[in-house]
Parts: structure tokens; C-alpha cells; sequence
């Protein structure tokens, strides 16, 4: 060994680079692995204290796993792409309270308690779109969100019980602070037999919350569910803790369509198609 080597194994002051990326991979923490250079300069050049240079490494570790776990989060989420309360037009649904949709988004209380939100509507009223929106902000918010059309999800608790796995696959739901069942209404007559969404409804009772969206107002839930008195067992416990919007509109995309076509009407007559004057 030469004397550099010496003096430098015993300059308490000199850290071994490769080593402390080595013990900050063990540690899991990569943010401070690929920062703790950069960060460590500007302490020396601007004189922070030691803490100080702690305390920022250990900020930007505990942001970048926030971000990470958000973005698993949506991924598991299954939302609907680009649907999102921003670009959700009030107006179109004057009978459903912004105010009351933003508390929905905020989550806290009603999944805390495990209580439900039911939303109604005709088809194109815009139920999917908001529940999608609620169920992204939900996750942005930090909860755990699983948007799933009912058929699909019954079809997997039924592949579950098959292979004597339904205890197992309704406990993994549990991970999730909001299941959102789209379209009940089309749940199957043949996968109504089975009980498995009653079960999922009663194990999730006054604990998980759910958010259901349906064309009807409980008018079809019979053929949803193996007899009368589940289906009623199931409505009884779903409205008991509910939020429930009423979406009693026109499809918007019916609406939106009529709109267009309104305005292309009203444009100045150069810029009027020929099938528009002769139109009506
Ligand atoms: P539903 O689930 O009630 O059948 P959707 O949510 O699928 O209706 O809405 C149909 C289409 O219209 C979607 O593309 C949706 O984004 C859009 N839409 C519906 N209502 C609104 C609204 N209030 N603001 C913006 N887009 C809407
Ligand atoms: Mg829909």
C-alpha cells in the first residue's frame, strides 16, 4: 500500500462513493442514491448544516415514493382514459351539486365509514364519466380505486368460487377503498344465479365502500340477483350508507351532437353546407 492510500483510508471525512450507493440500494432508497451527489455539492459550496442536508435528501425520497405509489395506484385502477372532473360539464347536469360531487372526490368520511354513492341516469347521461372522475381524484387523493364494468367483476368472483377461491379474491378487494361497478343492469340472468355479487355486497357492508352506476333506480335489480329477497337483502344494505345521484338527463352525446349541428345552422350563410339549408 502507498501513504495516499494511507491518509485517505483515514480521512474520516472522505466516504467511499461506490460503497454508500451499494448501502442506499440495500436501504431501498433510490432517490437519495441518485441525488445524494448533486445534493451534497451545494450543502458543501452553500454551508448547510448536516441536517439540513438529511432532512432534503429524506424529503425528496418520501415525494418520489408518493408520486410512485400514485401511479401504481392508477394503474390498478382500471379508470376510464381522459375522464376527469375538469373536463365534466356541470351545466349539462344541473341537478347534480358540484359541492356535492367535489366532497365525494375528497374521499374521508364516507369511505372511512364504508358508505356508498349509487349513480342513476339514462344511457349517455355522463354516470361512467363521473364515476371514472371521482374514482381519479380519489386516487390522486391517496386511496385505492378499482373501476370495473359489474359483468366483468362478477365473472371473475365466479371463476373465484369455481376454484374455491372467493374468500380469497373478495379479501384482496378489500385493498381497495372504492370498488366502482359500472352498469349493474347488465349483469347476466346466468351470472344473477350465482349469489357472488350479494356476497360481495354484504362482505364489503358498513366496511368498503362502493359506487354503482345503473340505468335504473332498483326497477331491474331483481333479475341481478338469484331471488327477490337477496335482491332486496342487497338494496337494503347498498342504500343504507348511499349518496345518491340522479342523473335524469338526455345523453349528453345525443346533446352534443344536436349542438353541432345547431351551430353549423347558425353560421353565416358562405360558410353554410348545402345539406344544412334544406335540413328540417
Ligand atoms: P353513461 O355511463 O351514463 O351511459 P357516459 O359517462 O359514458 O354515459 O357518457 C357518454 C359520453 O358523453 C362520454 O364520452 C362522456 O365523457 C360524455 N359526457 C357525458 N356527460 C358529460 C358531461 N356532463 N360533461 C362532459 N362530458 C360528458
Ligand atoms: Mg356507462
Amino acid at each position: 500500500m502507498t501513504d495516499t492510500d494511507n491518509s485517505t483510508a483515514t480521512d474520516p471525512n472522505k466516504v467511499d462513493a461506490v460503497k454508500l450507493s451499494l448501502m442506499l440500494t440495500e436501504l431501498r432508497l433510490p432517490s437519495i442514491k441518485q441525488l445524494w451527489q448533486t445534493f451534497a455539492e451545494r450543502s458543501d459550496k452553500e454551508g448547510w448544516t448536516a441536517a439540513r442536508f438529511l432532512a432534503a435528501l429524506a424529503e425528496h425520497e418520501l415525494a418520489e415514493r408518493d408520486r410512485r405509489r400514485i401511479q401504481r395506484h392508477l394503474q390498478e385502477a382500471r379508470l376510464l382514459p381522459g375522464k376527469t372532473l375538469a373536463s365534466f360539464d356541470f351545466n349539462a347536469v344541473p341537478m347534480i351539486s358540484k359541492a356535492q360531487v367535489n366532497a365525494l372526490a375528497a374521499g374521508d368520511a364516507w369511505l372511512t365509514q364504508g358508505a356508498n354513492c349509487l349513480i342513476f341516469g339514462p344511457p349517455g347521461a355522463g354516470k361512467s364519466h363521473l364515476a371514472s372522475a371521482i374514482g381519479l381524484a380519489l386516487v390522486e387523493n391517496g386511496y385505492r380505486v378499482l373501476f370495473t364494468r359489474t359483468t366483468d367483476l362478477v365473472q371473475r368472483l365466479q371463476v373465484a368460487r369455481r376454484e374455491l377461491a372467493l374468500e380469497s379474491l373478495l379479501s384482496k378487494l378489500d385493498r381497495y377503498h372504492l370498488l366502482i361497478l359500472d352498469d349493474i343492469a347488465y349483469v347476466q340472468k346466468d351470472q344473477a344465479e350465482t349469489s357472488v355479487l350479494f356476497e360481495l355486497i354484504s362482505v364489503r357492508y358498513e366496511r368498503r365502500s362502493m359506487m354503482i352506476t345503473a340505468n335504473q333506480p332498483f326497477g331491474d335489480w331483481n333479475k341481478v340477483f338469484p331471488d327477490e329477497t337477496t335482491a332486496v337483502a342487497a338494496v337494503d344494505r347498498l342504500v343504507h350508507h348511499a349518496t345518491i345521484l340522479e342523473m335524469n338527463v338526455e345523453s349528453y352525446r345525443r346533446r352534443a351532437a344536436l349542438e353541432k349541428t345547431g351551430r353549423k345552422r347558425g353560421r353565416p350563410a358562405n360558410f353554410a353546407t348545402e345539406k344544412n339549408s334544406g335540413s328540417d
